[in-house]
C-alpha cells in the first residue's frame, strides 16, 4: 500500500479516537525505533509522549519482539482457565515487585478494564455500592471506567451510574485558598474527603479510587501526607483504597509504581500501558491477600475471554524484565532530572509558563495568560480558537510529537531517553514557548 492510500483508507475507514472525523491528518508511520518513529518519506519524529504514556520502553525492543515471536511458536492462545507459563510468571513478578501484603492479579485487556473490575472486586469484598473518585481523572472512556473518570470526558455517558460519586483532586496550584504549605492543603483536602463520606454513608462506601499522580489531566502531585491521610480515611470507614497506576505506573515517575513515592500501600492496584508498552495490549488488578482471600470462597465474577492472554503475558514478562535489567529507574532518575531543571527553567523565563510539574519523566506545563492571575492561557473546555490545537501542531512540525490538555502541555518521553535526547528536544519546546509568551498574551 502506498502512504497516500493508507491515510486515505483510515480517513474513509477508520473512526479514530476522540477526533471530529473531518479533518483528521494522520501521519503514515513507516517504521520506529528507540524513541524516534519515521513516515514514508524519511522524516523522524521524536515521541516525547510515549504514546499514549504507555511506550515506556520505546520502539523496537528486541527482548519483548522475540518474547512475543517465542510465544506465538509455542501457542497464540488458551483461555483463562488453564495455567501457562507466561501468565503464571507475570503474576509472580507482578506480586513481587509489589508490598507483602498483595495477593493475587486479576488480568484483563487494558486500563479501563483494569478499572471496571476493580470497582466489582471492591463491591463484592465490601458488600458495598458506592465508589469515590476524583473530579479531575481520567480512568478509561468505558461505561464503568467512564464513569470513575470525572473530567469532561464522562459527559457522554450521563446520566451516569449511580453510586458514583466525585471529589476533588489536591490541585493546589489552582485552589481559590492560598495554602501556606503542603501540610495545610492534605489537611483541607482531606477534611473535606471525610466530611463528604460521611455525607454518603461510609457505609455504602466501597472504595476510592484516584490515579496516584492524576495524570492526563495535568501531572497533578499529592501534597505531603496525602495519601497516607486518605489510607488512614479509608482504614477509618473500612473502605478499599484503590491506586489507578495505568498511567503512572512502571517506572514513569521514578519508581517502579507511583504510591511508592507516597509511603502508602493500597489494598488494590490497576495498571495496563506499561506493562507491555504496547507491544501486545494487557491490564490487570492486583489486590491484597486480604481481598484475594476472600473470593477463596466466594465467586470471584469477573471474566474476560482474554484475561492473561498468552502473547500479552509473554510480552509483559519481558518487559518488567527489561525494567530491571536496562536500569531503567536510573535513567529515570538521571533524566528526569535534567527534565526538572529544563521545565524550572522554563517557569522561570517564560511569562506564559505558569506552573510545571514533574516526577520522573512525567510532567506538564501549565500555560497561563497572567502568572499572577494565573488565568488559563484558554478557558476550561473553551478553547474555541484551537490555540492548544495550534502549538501541539507548532511542535508537530519541528518533528516533537506531543499532546495537549486543556491549558497543559505534557511531556513524558520514553524511559530510555538520554539527557542528551532531552535537551536536544526541550530546545524546540522553549522555541513554542516563546512564541506564546510574544503572540498570545
Ligand atoms: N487510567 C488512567 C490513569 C489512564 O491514563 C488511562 C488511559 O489513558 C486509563 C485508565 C484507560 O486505559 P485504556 O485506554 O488502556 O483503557
Amino acid at each position: 500500500m502506498t502512504p497516500e492510500k493508507i491515510v486515505e483508507n483510515h480517513k474513509k475507514y477508520v473512526l479514530q479516537s476522540w477526533s471530529k472525523q473531518g479533518n483528521l491528518n494522520p501521519i503514515p508511520v513507516a517504521k520506529a525505533d528507540g524513541i524516534y518513529f519515521y513516515d514514508f518519506d524519511g522524516n523522524r519524529y521524536t515521541d516525547m509522549s510515549s504514546q499514549l504514556v504507555n511506550l515506556n520502553l520505546g520502539y523496537g525492543n528486541k527482548a519483548i519482539g522475540d518474547a512475543i515471536k517465542e510465544q506465538v511458536d509455542k501457542f497464540c492462545f488458551v483461555g483463562p482457565s488453564y495455567a501457562t507459563e507466561a501468565k503464571s510468571t507475570l503474576a509472580e513478578m507482578i506480586i513481587n515487585l509489589l508490598p507483602d501484603s498483595f495477593g493475587k492479579v486479576f488480568f484483563t485487556n487494558a486500563g479501563a478494564d483494569a478499572n471496571e473490575n476493580a470497582v466489582k472486586i471492591a463491591r463484592m469484598f465490601t458488600g458495598r455500592n458506592k465508589v469515590f473518585s476524583r473530579y479531575r481523572s481520567y480512568h478509561g472512556s468505558s461505561f464503568g471506567a467512564g464513569n470513575l473518570t470525572g473530567e469532561p470526558r464522562r459527559y457522554p455517558l450521563e446520566p451516569g451510574i449511580p453510586g458514583f460519586v466525585k471529589f476533588f483532586d489536591p490541585y493546589v496550584y489552582r485552589e481559590a485558598i492560598n495554602f501556606e504549605s503542603e501540610e495545610e492543603a492534605t489537611k483541607f483536602y482531606l477534611t473535606k474527603l471525610r466530611e463528604q463520606i460521611i455525607y454518603e454513608g461510609p457505609d455504602s462506601v466501597a472504595a476510592i479510587v484516584m490515579e496516584t499522580i492524576t495524570g492526563s489531566n495535568g501531572v497533578i502531585i499529592p501534597p505531603k501526607g496525602y495519601l497516607p491521610g486518605v489510607r488512614k480515611i479509608c482504614d477509618e470507614f473500612g473502605i478499599l483504597m484503590i491506586c489507578d497506576e495505568v498511567m503512572a505506573g512502571w517506572c514513569r515517575t521514578g519508581k517502579m509504581f507511583a504510591f511508592q513515592n507516597f509511603d502508602v500501600v493500597p489494598d488494590i492496584v490497576t495498571f495496563a500501558k506499561g506493562v507491555t508498552c504496547g507491544y501486545v495490549p494487557l491490564g490487570g488488578v492486583a489486590v491484597s491477600k486480604k481481598v484475594a482471600e476472600y473470593f477463596d470462597d466466594h465467586l470471584l465474577s469477573c471474566g474476560l475471554t482474554y484475561s492473561g492472554h498468552p502473547l500479552a503475558c509473554a510480552a509483559g514478562v519481558a518487559c518488567v524484565n527489561y525494567y530491571g535489567e536496562a536500569h531503567i529507574l536510573d535513567n529515570v532518575a538521571k533524566s528526569g532530572k535534567v527534565l526538572g531543571e529544563i521545565l524550572e527553567e522554563m517557569k522561570a523565563k517564560h511569562p506564559c509558563v505558569g506552573d510545571v510539574r514533574y516526577i520522573g519523566l512525567f510532567s506538564a506545563i501549565e500555560l497561563v495568560k497572567d502568572k499572577k492571575t494565573k488565568e488559563p492561557l484558554v478557558p476550561y473546555g473553551k478553547d474555541e480558537k484551537g490555540i492548544m490545537g495550534t502549538l501541539v501542531g507548532m511542535l508537530k512540525k519541528k518533528k516533537f510529537m506531543t499532546y495537549s490538555h486543556e491549558n497543559m502541555l505534557f511531556v513524558n518521553p520514553p524511559l530510555i531517553i538520554t539527557e542528551e535526547q532531552i535537551k536536544e528536544e526541550m530546545e524546540k519546546m522553549d522555541e513554542v514557548l516563546t512564541y506564546v509568551d510574544s503572540e498570545l498574551i
